[in-house]
């Protein structure tokens, strides 16, 4: 197949998709973002979170963490993964640890800013993130949590590099 038919405007629309079907908002995303960078920018608006989440919606390693994560996500969900990774995606386990590693890869973007942002925010799970991590569910969000703390650390980055400059 032709790799040049994926156009990057239809994966930005397919990852905004594909977070959506997951129940994840860029709203909620921007919250994050606030939660991060409101102490430190006072005059920060939910409007420049919003355009942050969506600069880094529009970078493409950003697009592909997104759907390798959630697909994998899906997978487990539906029974399909062979033991014993199933059984490591299903409960979440802490010794995994390649949802984490995924999600650098969206950190990374915007340099070591992220990688704090990134660390505190998957400490404190606030907002989506803390209903994300909650178990017992049918869904399983072992990688889209990772993904979601890995965007809004991104996007806070991206804020303190502009504001900065
Ligand atoms: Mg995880």
């Amino acid at each position: 197949m032709d790799r040049s038919w994926v156009k990057n405007d239809q994966t930005t629309a397919a990852a905004r998709e594909w977070l959506r079907g997951r129940g994840v908002t860029m709203e909620e995303i921007s919250e994050l973002v606030m939660y991060l960078q409101g102490n430190y920018f006072p005059d920060l608006t939910m409007e420049e979170c919003l355009e942050s989440v969506e600069k880094v919606l529009d970078k493409r390693e950003v697009q592909n963490a997104i759907f390798t994560g959630i697909q994998l996500d899906q997978l487990a969900e539906e029974g399909k993964l062979q033991s014993p990774l199933r059984e490591m995606i299903e409960s979440d386990e802490g010794l995994y640890g390649c949802d984490e590693i995924l999600a650098l890869s969206i950190v990374n973007v915007y340099g070591s800013i992220g990688l704090t942002n990134y660390g505190y925010i998957d400490k404190m799970k606030p907002g989506v993130l803390e209903r994300l991590n909650r178990k017992g569910g049918p869904q399983i969000h072992t990688f889209l949590d990772d993904i979601v703390g890995a965007i809004a650390a991104a996007a806070s980055s991206r804020i303190a590099h502009s504001r900065h400059s």
